[in-house]
């Protein structure tokens, strides 16, 4: 199959919503990651997502609708706070775990009686929806296990031929994927993946906010993920990624003794001045952080690097989500000076 690569023009949005109606495959940009979007009522295109990313079959895909008021349409029931945090953050990157109903079938949940319901900002996404008169099943688009996709460049690479076409709808502007949340009564909600929608947001809504524990540690043998993408491998470049809490001089000192061909650093914007040895960037603070990290583990294969030190970002507000994805790129490697 050839991918077609599409602009944001209306026509060609035009051609991107037929394709999901008839049960194709369209890469599509979002406000997070790019999204690998197809209709979430059809069984078949479902099916081929999950193909196409090599996704285990008990990993849900996200449901992305224009309005939140749409989610009526695929759930059982929704709850006063569901609706509050909606009312706040919808549209953006927020995702509500709700019970669905028969119109999501259960391929689309990974064989859950619950779907995530997103409803993005990012304008071609909203108008792919729109046009297509589809919910659509969007998870990241990349090879699962993977660093996810923040440029349609990214997704042809992961996907070409393997899909129908790609938007390119520019670099996505958060660069983490959304955080999802399940309501566990009326006034408590649980992160079962950070993103940029943080804790501290969150509670201005709620009177309580649980992170769940998977987001920061490896599940025990047997344990049962809430949010079953937390069991797998995830975010890895090819690259082995090892994580560093330590301030920047031991960082650096603990990087010199190691050496080698092949090794780089991936460090904060303003260390590289006191920094001797191969290195990358990825931002000062979170939101830069949370903007560039895919886009770096990326880089950091294209170049060659086959070990690369990180220094751990802060594990708050949005350096949660940084934090999260890259103690699963790293395999839980975590090296504490
Ligand atoms: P991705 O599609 O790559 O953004 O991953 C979506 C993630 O959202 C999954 O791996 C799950 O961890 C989480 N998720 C989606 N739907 C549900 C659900 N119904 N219940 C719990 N977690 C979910
Ligand atoms: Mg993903």
């Amino acid at each position: 199959m050839e991918t077609l690569l599409l602009s944001d023009s209306e026509e060609q949005l035009e051609i991107a919503a037929k394709l999901i109606q008839d049960g194709e495959i369209v890469g599509i940009p979002t406000e997070t990651v790019y999204g690998l979007g197809a209709d979430a009522s059809n069984e078949e295109a479902v099916r081929s997502v999950f193909a196409a990313k090599g996704r285990p079959a008990d990993n849900p895909l996200i449901v992305h609708l224009a309005y939140f008021s749409d989610a009526e349409k695929y759930t059982r029931h929704i709850p006063k706070l569901a609706y509050r945090l909606a009312g706040h953050f919808c549209p953006g990157p927020l995702t509500i775990v709700l019970p669905k109903n028969d119109r999501i079938p259960m391929v689309t949940s990974g064989g859950l009686d619950t779907v995530g319901i997103r409803v993005p900002s990012h304008p071609v996404m909203h108008r792919i929806i729109e046009l297509s008169g589809c919910p659509i099943a969007a998870p990241s688009a990349n090879a699962s296990g993977y660093p996810s996709t923040t440029t349609a460049k990214h997704v042809i690479s992961d996907m070409d031929g393997k899909i129908a076409a790609v938007v390119d709808g520019g670099q996505s502007e958060y660069g983490v994927e959304s955080t999802v949340i399940a309501i566990e009564d009326e006034d408590t909600v649980r992160i079962l993946r950070p993103g940029c929608v943080t804790r501290e947001m969150l509670l201005k809504h709620c009177g309580n906010v649980i992170i769940d524990p998977a987001i920061l540690h490896d599940l025990a043998e047997g344990q049962k993920a809430a949010s079953p993408g937390m069991k797998y491998k995830h975010y890895s470049p090819k690259a082995d990624i090892i994580m560093v809490e330590s301030s920047l001089e031991d960082f650096t000192d603990y990087v010199g003794k190691k050496g080698g061909d092949e090794v780089f650093s991936l460090i904060f914007d303003g260390d590289e001045k006191d920094f001797p040895y191969r290195h990358m960037t990825y931002g000062g603070d979170s939101l830069s952080q949370a903007h560039l990290l895919f886009q770096r583990l990326r880089e950091l294969d294209d170049i060659g690097a086959k070990k690369v030190y990180v220094r751990a970002p802060q594990a708050d507000g949005v350096g949660l989500a940084v934090y999260n994805r890259l103690i699963r790129a790293a395999g839980f490697e975590v090296i504490r000076i």
